[in-house]
């Protein structure tokens, strides 16, 4: 084999996914793309704000394209990276500094600059159940093993007493997602307590320091003025990654960020191995979009459309019985199966045209997924088809 052998399931992976996507394909093509119901992306489907566009066309009327498109530090430019951490500190009275930024393309590639820095062969890294199943992907590829704590499935809150099991001299990171793709989930500032003090012991138990990646991409999209708590302020070696791909909806620009909370240990050391795995890895973020990001720091997503989504979806889906976890973030419903066996729950979805994701892949069997990044019109259609699918469920059962 010419390809190294890590990689083959990762392949194998993701052509499982682009036969989900040809298929919904296919079905839009047979029965026309109004009568499908997809709720399987999370692309964003509120435009980025109007802010994106002028500040874009500004910055190239304006400056000197051999500044906007020219190399840069890897990390990014300077005047950017001071207004994000300027802007962190403003909202979450953190005393982050410019050097303590490294902007990214997108959270993927925050994650993956992290893992390649601090992963030898074999190295471990803990992720939560339910997570995002490309964390998978990237820790394989960076040649470690990703250890899963089983999910909690009361509260959805993160199962800190397992962690601690599955904690050996190999783990080097632990990566939390707050709030959750795909439960909606806010993990509480007292859960996150928790996890510090069993970080804290255990280290002292393997002699070296465990570093938590926070993968924020959706920090600006919670509900019913719940907030996320920052999260330097529970944990002491955290490296926080942040995507504007979802509060701006700019998925296709890759940008985004590390944050490097100021309190970790070795400092000096993670702080230039990012830099330097940054470049490795992808030179730097995208020059335009940072010079855009810069000055829209302010904009916030739409949340009024995301929200009166999640309303509409959750209230009709409870009301035919599903159970589901009520989302206070990001925006996905989480839906547990009602057979026994969720891959034709699954099958039995799409006989009504609805495309779900089975969470299997995100490390929790028994529930899909669903996106509600979607338009409100395409989710009021979509009501007799779940109509039907409960209906199919009762049946199935009994069969
Ligand atoms: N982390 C989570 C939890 C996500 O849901 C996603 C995208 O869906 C990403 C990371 C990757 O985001 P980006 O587009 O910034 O790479």
């Amino acid at each position: 084999m010419v390809l190294a052998r890590r990689m083959e399931p990762l392949i194998e992976g993701s052509s499982a996914i682009r036969r989900l996507f040809e298929e919904g394909k296919e079905l839009a093509e047979r029965v026309g793309a109004e009568n499908v119901y997809d709720f399987s992306l999370g692309n964003p489907s509120v435009p980025a704000p109007e802010a994106v566009k002028e500040t874009a066309v500004r910055t190239l009327e304006t400056q000197d394209p051999l500044y906007v498109h020219g190399y840069m530090l890897n990390s990014g430019f300077e005047d950017v990276r001071t207004a994000v951490a300027d802007d962190l500190n403003g909202r979450f009275g953190s005393n982050l500094r410019m050097q303590d930024i490294i902007m990214t393309c997108g959270a993927a590639t925050g994650i993956n600059v992290i893992l390649h820095l601090f992963l030898d062969p074999g190295d471990e890294v803990i992720a939560f159940a339910p997570f995002f199943g490309e964390y998978r992907n990237y820790v394989i590829a960076a040649g470690g093993t990703l250890k899963v704590v089983p999910a909690d499935t009361e509260t959805f809150q993160l199962n800190i007493d397992v962690l601690d099991e599955l904690i050996t001299e190999r783990t080097k990171l632990v990566i939390v997602n707050n709030p959750n793709n795909p439960t909606g989930v806010i993990y509480s500032g007292q859960t996150l307590d928790r996890l510090q003090e069993v970080l804290e012991k255990a280290q002292t138990r393997i002699g070296h320091p465990i570093y938590v990646i926070s993968d924020e991409p959706y920090r600006e999209l919670v509900y019913d003025n719940n907030t996320v708590p920052f999260m330097p302020a529970h944990i002491r070696n955290c490296l926080i990654v942040y995507s504007f791909s979802k509060s701006l909806s700019l998925p296709g620009e890759r940008i985004g960020y590390i944050a490097i909370s100021p309190e970790i240990e070795y400092y000096r050391e993670v702080q230039g191995g990012l830099t330097t795995t940054n470049r490795i890895l992808s030179v730097n973020a995208p020059s335009l979009m940072q010079l855009v990001i810069k000055d829209c720091l302010r904009e916030r997503p739409q949340l009024e459309v995301y929200d009166a989504n999640r309303k509409l979806l959750y209230g009709k889906l409870t009301e035919l019985g599903f159970e589901c976890v009520r989302p206070q973030g990001a925006f996905y419903l989480f839906v547990k199966s009602p057979l026994k066996d969720c891959t034709a729950f699954v099958e039995e979805g799409k006989k009504q045209h609805i495309l779900m994701v089975n969470a299997e892949s995100f490390g929790c069997p028994g529930y899909v997924r669903l996106a509600y990044c979607v338009s409100g019109e395409m989710i009021k259609r979509s009501f007799p088809a779940f109509e039907r699918l409960a209906e199919a469920c009762k049946n199935y059962e009994q069969a």
